[in-house]
Formats: C-alpha cells, sequence, structure tokens
C-alpha cells in the first residue's frame, strides 16, 4: 500500500454498505449473515410447517 492509498484509506475508510460501520469489506460479517439468512432461508425450518399443512 502506498503512501495515497493510506491517506485515501485514512480520510476515506471503506465502510459496511448496510450499516456504516467502518469494516475492510463492502459488507460487514454481520450484515453478511443478516443477508444469508434473508436470501437463503433455512428451508429445513419450513419442511415440518409443510407436512403439517398437507
Ligand atoms: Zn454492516
Amino acid at each position: 500500500m502506498n503512501l495515497l492509498e493510506k491517506a485515501l484509506n485514512f480520510l476515506y475508510p471503506q465502510t459496511c454498505g448496510i450499516c456504516n460501520k467502518i469494516c475492510n469489506e463492502p459488507i460487514c460479517k454481520k450484515c453478511e449473515l443478516k443477508l444469508n439468512k434473508i436470501i437463503n432461508p433455512n428451508r429445513k425450518c419450513f419442511l415440518p410447517l409443510k407436512r403439517n399443512l398437507l
């Protein structure tokens, strides 16, 4: 990392795109987990419900 990059990182630290917390990634681990749950819900939880309905 050169001096310019260091200065840019200091002035404009990379923040989470969702909660705006400073982190090294575009999305922090917490929000990544939340997103994963929304995008890939645990389908095993829904199977017993479906069986009861049928
Ligand atoms: Zn976040």
